[in-house]
C-alpha cells in the first residue's frame, strides 16, 4: 500500500519522482505528492487524486526529492492529507507508508508542546518528532524517533539543508536503487527499474542514509551494517502494457507463458516425500486465499495430507493451535502482505515449519520463511490478480504431486484454447453488464473458483457478487434468485456434475438466469442454461486452471463495458502492507 520514491543525484528530481510514482500507482492512488530541495528550501506539490494531477502543477526544481502516492488509512483522501508533510519550521519533509498505531498519544503530546498539525493523518506526527529530535544530524534524529513509533512504517525524510535522504523501515517495504553518481529509495523496484537494476533491500529495524555517491545502513541502535547488493532479474518491458488496453488483459494473456515457467519450479528437501509434518495450514488473503483453497482440495486428494485454510487476518487473533508438526504455507503475490507476514511470524514462534509461495523475489515474506518457492508470474501490475493466481495454482498442484514423489503434468494448450473464448465472452458481457447482482456457484474444486470469479467481478466492476458452494444455495441464498439475479454456474463434466446440474435446475425453476461454464460437447447443459461458456475437457482435478480463464475474461469485459478503471479499481491497492 502506498508508493514511496526518493531521488538524489545530479538530474532534476521532479520528473524522475513523478514517473516513479506512476509505476507505483498500483499500490495506492487516492492522492499524491512530491517534495524537492531547491536553494536550501523545501518545495512541495501535493494533490488529491491520481499522480497525473501532479503533472499539471508547476514543476519543482532541485536534485534531491521524495514523493508518495497514497492509499489512505487515517484521514480521507484530500490535498491536506496528501504526503509529504513538513514540520512547523518548513525544514523537514517526510513521506510514510504504513500505520502509526500510537499517533493519537504522540499527537497530543506534540500539540501540548505547541506543534500545529495540518492534516488528519497518523503519518504527520513523525515529521514533527524528527524536527524536535534534530540537533544537526538527520540520521541521529530519525534513529531517536523510530523508537517512539508503534505500528509499521517505511519512511523517507529530507532536511532543507542536507545532501542526504534518510529512510527507515519497520514492517513496510523499502529498497535502495544504486545508480551512477545518483541513488534512489523506493517501495519496490518497478519505480526505479528504468534507471538501475542494482538494489539493496532495507530490512525491518534498519535506517538508511542515501547520498548521491554513498549508501549506509544502520540498525536502530545506530550500528553500521553490511550491505548486500542484489540485481533485479526483470526489466521495464514487463512492467508496460505492450499494446493491450489494460494490464489486466495483458496479464490474462500471459498465462500460458506463466504456466510454462511455473511448471519448471522445483522443491527442495524440506518438502521431500515423507517430509516431517502431519498437517498443512495455508495462510493467505484475497485471491491468494482462493488459490490456497484449491490447494486444499488438490493436496488432500492427491497427497492425502489434511489441509486447513486460514484467512491470514483472522489467524493472528484467534487461538493458535499449531505446533512443530505443522507446515504453514503462506501464499502472497507481493510477499509484503502485512496480515500474511504476521501469520508467518506467529507460526514460526509456535515452532511450525514455514513455506512461502511468493511471486516477488526477496520480498519480506520470502526472506522470513524457512523455505520459499517463487511462483513465476513475473511482475503483476493490474490490481486484480490473474496470472499470479494461476501461477499459485500450478505451484500448489506441483507441490501436491511432489509430496507423493510424482511429477505434475499439464498441457498448456488447454489454457490457450480457453483464451480463444475472449470474443464470445465479450458478447456475453454485453448481455449482462448492467446487472447489479450476481451469484457464483460451484461444487468441490469449482467452489474456490466461484469465490475467485465473484471476487474478480466485485473488485473491478463494483457489481455485488456472492459465491456459494452449489449445494449450499438451498440453505438460504436461493431466496435471492429472481430474473434480475444472474448466476454463473461452474459445472464441468466431473464427479459432481449431476449434483451441480440439479442445483442449476433449482435456479431455473425460480426464473433465475444462468450462465454455465461447462465442458465442451455437453449439449445437455444447454437445457438448464441461458448461456453456456464451453471450456476444453481436462482431467477433473485440472478444471480450476481452465475455469479461471473465462471467469477472469468475464469480469474484465463487464468492468470495461461499465467504463471502470480496470487496472486501478477504486479503494483497492495491490500490495496490502497494512493490517
Ligand atoms: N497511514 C498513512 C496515511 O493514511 C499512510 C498510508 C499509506 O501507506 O499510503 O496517510
Amino acid at each position: 500500500m502506498c508508493g514511496i520514491i526518493g531521488y538524489i543525484g545530479d538530474r532534476e528530481a521532479n520528473d524522475i519522482l513523478i514517473a516513479g510514482l506512476e509505476r507505483l500507482e498500483y499500490r495506492g492512488y487516492d492522492s499524491a505528492g512530491v517534495a524537492t530541495i531547491h536553494n536550501n528550501s523545501l518545495c512541495i506539490n501535493k494533490k488529491e487524486g491520481r499522480v497525473q494531477n501532479l503533472k499539471e502543477l508547476p514543476k519543482l526544481s532541485g536534485n534531491v526529492g521524495i514523493a508518495h502516492t497514497r492509499w489512505s488509512t487515517h484521514g480521507k483522501p484530500s490535498d491536506r492529507n496528501a504526503h509529504p508533510f513538513t514540520d512547523n519550521t518548513n525544514s523537514f519533509t517526510l513521506v510514510h507508508n504504513g500505520i502509526i498505531e500510537n499517533y493519537l498519544e504522540l499527537k497530543a503530546g506534540l500539540q501540548e508542546a505547541g506543534v500545529n498539525f495540518t492534516s488528519d493523518t497518523d503519518s504527520e506526527v513523525i515529521v514533527h518528532l524528527i524536527a524536535k529530535a534534530y540537533i544537526g544530524n538527520l540520521k541521529e534524529a530519525v534513529l531517536k524517533v523510530v523508537n517512539y513509533l508503534q505500528g509499521s512504517f517505511a519512511l523517507c525524510v529530507i532536511n532543507k539543508d542536507s545532501d542526504e535522504i534518510i529512510g527507515a523501515r519497520n514492517g513496510s517495504p523499502l529498497l535502495v536503487g544504486l545508480g551512477d553518481n545518483e541513488n534512489f529509495l523506493a517501495s519496490d523496484a518497478s519505480a526505479i527499474i528504468e534507471h538501475t537494476k542494482k538494489v539493496i533491500y532495507v530490512n525491518d529495524f534498519e535506517v538508511v542514509g542515501v547520498k548521491k555517491d554513498s549508501v549506509n545502513i544502520y540498525d536502530f541502535n545506530g550500528n553500521e551494517k553490511p550491505k548486500e547488493i542484489k540485481t533485479i532479474n526483470w526489466d521495464l518491458e514487463q512492467a508496460q502494457k505492450s499494446g493491450y488496453k489494460h494490464f489486466m488483459l495483458k496479464e490474462i494473456y500471459e498465462q500460458p507463458k506463466v504456466i510454462e515457467d511455473s511448471m519448471q519450479i522445483n522443491f527442495n528437501e524440506m518438502l521431500n516425500t515423507g517430509a516431517n509434518f502431519n498437517r498443512i495450514i495455508i495462510v493467505a488473503c484475497g485471491t491468494a486465499s482462493y488459490a490456497g483453497l484449491v490447494g486444499k482440495y488438490v493436496i488432500e486428494k492427491v497427497a492425502k495430507v489434511p489441509v486447513i485454510n486460514e484467512i491470514a487476518s483472522e489467524f493472528r487473533y484467534k487461538e493458535c493451535l499449531i505446533n512443530e508438526n505443522d507446515l504453514v504455507i503462506a501464499i502472497s503475490q507481493s510477499g509484503e502482505t502485512a496480515d500474511t507476514l504476521a501469520a508467518i511470524r506467529l507460526a514460526k514462534q509456535k515452532g511450525a515449519k514455514t513455506l512461502g509461495l511468493i511471486n516477488v523475489v526477496d520480498s519480506t515474506i520470502a526472506r522470513e520463511v524457512d523455505d520459499v518457492v517463487y511462483t513465476r508470474a513475473g511482475p503483476e501490475i493490474g490490481v486484480a490478480s490473474t496470472k499470479a493466481f494461476t501461477s499459485q495454482l500450478i505451484t500448489l498442484y506441483k507441490l501436491a504431486f511432489h509430496l507423493i514423489g510424482e511429477e505434475f503434468q499439464f498441457d498448456v494448450e488447454k489454457i490457450k484454447q480457453a483464451l480463444l473464448l475472449n470474443e464470445s465472452i465479450r458478447k456475453l458481457a454485453k448481455k449482462y453488464y448492467q446487472s447489479t447482482n450476481f451469484l457464483y456457484i460451484g461444487r468441490n474444486l469449482s467452489f474456490p473458483l466461484a469465490l475467485e470469479g465473484a471476487l474478480k467481478l466485485k473488485e473491478i466492476s463494483y457489481i455485488h457478487a456472492e459465491a456459494y458452494p452449489a449445494g449450499e444455495l438451498k440453505h438460504g441464498p436461493i431466496a435471492l434468485v429472481s430474473e434480475e439475479m444472474p448466476t454463473v454456474a461452474i459445472c464441468p463434466r466431473d464427479s459432481v456434475y449431476e449434483k451441480t446440474f440439479s442445483n442449476i435446475e433449482e435456479i431455473k425453476a425460480r426464473s433465475g438466469k444462468v450462465i454455465t461454464i461447462a465442458t465442451s460437447g455437453d449439449e445437455k447443459i444447454k437445457k438448464v442454461s441461458d448461456d453456456v461458456i464451453y471450456i476444453p475437457e481436462v482431467q477433473e482435478i485440472l478444471y480450476p486452471l481452465i475455469v479461471a480463464i473465462p471467469l477472469q475474461l468475464f469480469a474484465y469485459h463487464v468492468a470495461d463495458l461499465r467504463d471502470c478503471d480496470v487496472d486501478k479499481p477504486r479503494n483497492l491497492a495491490k500490495s496490502v502492507t497494512v493490517e
